[in-house]
């Protein structure tokens, strides 16, 4: 019996290693996972390409977005907005993929709040020191900015505790399995099984 997808949120303090974790996650179960690719006004990073990480719009369009309805979530972080194309989410559940959304603590509260089955897992470094080691090390943001991310993660720490699951990414692939298993975990929930309860009691009627 074809199952529809999961839902599944992934969070984390910016430089946790979130981008690096989806990418092993996809190249192992590519035929598993459909991962959601945001909408936001910021700049492409150096290697960014426009319809692979981000679709890269203006604040115009992203606001025309808002007005259509088009966006599951949309939030403002360190000076702009990202959000969630509804069309593209739907379509792949519905095709029974499990689908990722990457995005940050505000979007997340309110892609569960509009759907209560979500799974959310937040993604940390061991330790701040970590984190603050990995931000630079990607040497993708101004010093600038690097601050403004620092000082956002003491905001969603605050937030950690409303999530499902906390995933410690030490070592990547150590993490990228729990990751795995968790989200095929969900496949197990009783939610997820309501048409199968349906048939076995129609079944066992029959017997
Ligand atoms: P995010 O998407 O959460 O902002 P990235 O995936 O860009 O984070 O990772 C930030 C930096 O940390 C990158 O340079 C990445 O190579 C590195 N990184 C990611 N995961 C690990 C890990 N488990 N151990 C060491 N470095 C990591
Ligand atoms: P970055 O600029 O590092 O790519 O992303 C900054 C933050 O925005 C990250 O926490 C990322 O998860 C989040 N983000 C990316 N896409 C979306 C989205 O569609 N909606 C929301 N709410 N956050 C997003």
């Amino acid at each position: 019996m074809s199952q529809r997808g999961i839902l599944a949120v992934v969070s984390g303090f910016s430089g946790a290693g979130k981008g690096t974790l989806m990418k092993a996650l996809l190249s192992g179960h590519a035929d598993q996972y459909a991962l959601s690719i945001s909408a936001t006004t910021r700049q492409p990073r150096n290697g960014e390409v426009h319809g692979r990480e981000y679709f890269f719009i203006t604040k115009e369009a992203f606001e025309q977005m808002i007005e259509e309805d088009a966006l599951i979530e949309h939030a403002c972080y360190v000076g702009n907005y990202y959000g969630t194309p509804k069309s593209y989410v739907m379509e792949q559940m519905e095709a029974g993929k499990d689908v990722i959304l990457e995005i940050e603590i505000q979007g997340a509260l309110k892609v569960k709040e509009k759907f209560p089955d979500t799974l959310l897992l937040f993604v940390t470094p061991p330790s701040a020191e970590e984190l603050e080691k990995r931000l630079r090390g990607r040497g993708t943001e101004t010093e600038e900015v690097i601050r403004d991310r620092l000082k956002r993660a003491v905001e969603e720490a605050e937030y950690m505790d409303r999530y499902d699951y906390i995933l410690v990414n030490d070592d990547l692939d150590t993490c990228v399995q729990k990751m795995h298993e968790l989200i095929q975990s969900q496949h197990q929930k009783t939610g997820e099984n309501l048409d199968f309860i349906c048939e076995m009691k129609q079944e066992l009627k029959q017997l």
